[in-house]
């Protein structure tokens, strides 16, 4: 019975996936990009975005407000300086105000044109740009570092890649003197440096900001876009088929194929696309456009200048690699159909949210008390009984000035009948500064239950329009 059974049963045999002792390897090793230098109408975006992003973030720190640091973040004295506003802690609102339109600005931009940010504002491409401007200086376009990087050493090949480490450091190095000097006064850090002086977390930030744009712009780039921005994963749920992309017209372009300049494609049969392969070359992420929409697309534009440069060579109509969309190519629509439909009910939405949230900040911002104020009870003194038996709280308020002048408060007190303040009523806070009150409030016996009352204090600037209104309360003993 046992054996029937044996024999009907279906044996499959398990062939080995690999010989004895041959190993497969998971990992596939980083093939070097050398991308082509291009130019053109994007590559001019791209670089007017360079120059105007690092015209910011290099020379905001040397600019000066009055006295001070036009733009500083000082987080030792928690004061943020941006021109003319002063910022405590407490006006944490604003920050996330900030963060919240800079998340919408990127839904919409990601709505309307992909990857935008990515292929002309986002830091790892700007830095990259720079120091492939570098490189390609020091050691020449695309073919020449091919070529000097297959051949042995030589003094000469030394020399040069010593000269681009060198100028790439400083460059790096500048980078994150730069950042250290939005959270410490840039002058003062200079000098610093110069006396060898410089704080351990001045000294560390410094090197460890100029390290990470010398590892992520001189030797990851690509790989950071792909591997490990988060955003390269989840743009593409904010895409939709009107969303601007960098497109392939496989219509037009194929079947590619080379030919002379002078030869017809129709009578050889072939497309527009002359497979030339300058828009791979000159790809700063190494892929083939032409083979359609790949998540290591970053928008950059560099494929369509490359491309159209080709069809200017060879006489054909540009646009064969271009910004469209997924409708107007299956559609075959004209640039003011795909304009129209760009701006769609979704993008409008986005449009209106941002434009509203954007008004809300600034008018917050206008309207925004130029002082704040934190009561706290004392705790060590609760409530007691003074001379003349009135009963009396102890609180301290924090006033913090957030102007560049020096300021008289006014401290008044309400809430209970019969409440008065028998401390100092009117104080002085000097320009940015904050300072501790101690208030005492007073009241008659009969004038409260035993128990808690809610009181207000009023705030009232003396110097400067505003008025604050800060909660506390009364406690009146059994
Ligand atoms: S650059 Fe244009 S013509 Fe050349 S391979 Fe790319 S798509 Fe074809
Ligand atoms: S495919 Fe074109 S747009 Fe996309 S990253 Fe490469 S060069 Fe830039």
């Amino acid at each position: 019975m046992k054996s029937q059974e044996a024999e009907s049963r279906k044996v499959i045999p398990i062939a080995a996936a690999q010989a004895p002792g041959e190993l497969i390897s998971l990992y596939a090793a980083h093939q070097k990009i050398y991308p082509r230098s291009v130019s053109g109408l994007f590559g001019s975006w791209r670089w007017a975005m360079v120059w105007l992003t690092q015209l910011i973030f290099y020379g905001l720190p040397w600019l000066e407000w009055g006295q001070r640091q036009a733009v500083l973040f000082d987080l030792g004295a928690r004061r943020f300086y941006i021109f003319g506003l002063v910022l405590y802690p407490q006006d944490f609102i604003y920050l996330t105000g900030l963060m919240v339109i800079s998340a919408l600005s990127l839904f919409l931009f990601t709505a309307v044109a992909g990857r935008l940010w990515c292929g002309y504002a986002c830091p790892q491409t700007v830095y990259t740009e720079i120091f492939l401007w570098i490189e390609r200086k020091v050691e020449g376009d695309r073919s020449a570092r091919m070529r000097r990087d297959r051949q042995n050493w030589s003094p000469e090949r030394a020399l040069r890649k010593g000269a681009k480490h060198l100028i790439w450091i400083a460059v790096a190095l500048w980078t994150g003197f730069t950042f250290v000097g939005y959270f410490t006064p840039i002058r003062e850090l200079g000098t610093e440096i110069i006396q060898m002086s410089l704080g351990p977390w001045e000294t560390f930030w410094t090197f460890f900001y100029g390290f990470a744009t010398y590892g992520n712009a001189g030797f990851m780039r690509e790989q950071v876009c792909k591997h490990m921005c988060p955003y390269a994963r989840f743009q593409s749920a904010m895409f939709d088929k009107d969303t601007l992309i960098v497109t392939y017209d496989a219509r037009r372009g194929e079947p590619r194929g080379a030919r002379s300049r002078k030869a017809d494609p129709q009578t050889l049969s072939l497309g527009a696309c002359v497979d030339c392969s300058l828009c791979v070359q000159v790809c700063p992420t190494g892929i083939d456009i032409r083979k359609g929409l790949q998540y290591e697309c970053i928008g950059c534009g560099a494929c369509v200048d490359a491309c159209d440069t080709v069809m200017d060579r060879m006489g054909y109509a540009r646009g064969l690699v271009k910004y469209s969309t997924d409708n107007a190519m299956k559609q075959g629509w004209s640039q003011a159909q795909t304009l129209r439909h760009v701006f769609r009910p979704r993008v409008l939405i986005y449009t209106a949210i941002l434009g509203s949230i954007v008004l809300a900040m600034l008018l917050s911002l206008s309207l925004r008390t130029p002082f704040k104020v934190d009561v706290v009870r004392d705790r060590g003194v609760m409530a007691r009984i003074v001379a003349g038996g009135n009963i009396e709280n102890v609180y301290r308020l924090q006033i913090m000035n957030a102007t560049e002048k020096a300021q008289h408060y006014r401290i008044a007190v309400s809430g209970l009948p019969g409440l008065v303040l028998a401390s100092e009523n009117t104080v002085l806070v000097e320009s940015t500064q904050s300072r501790w009150v101690a208030v005492r409030v007073q009241l008659a016996p009969e004038g409260a239950v035993p128990g808690s009352h809610a009181i207000h204090f009023e705030i009232e600037s003396l110097d400067a329009s505003g008025h604050l209104t800060e909660k506390s309360v009364f406690l009146v003993p059994h």
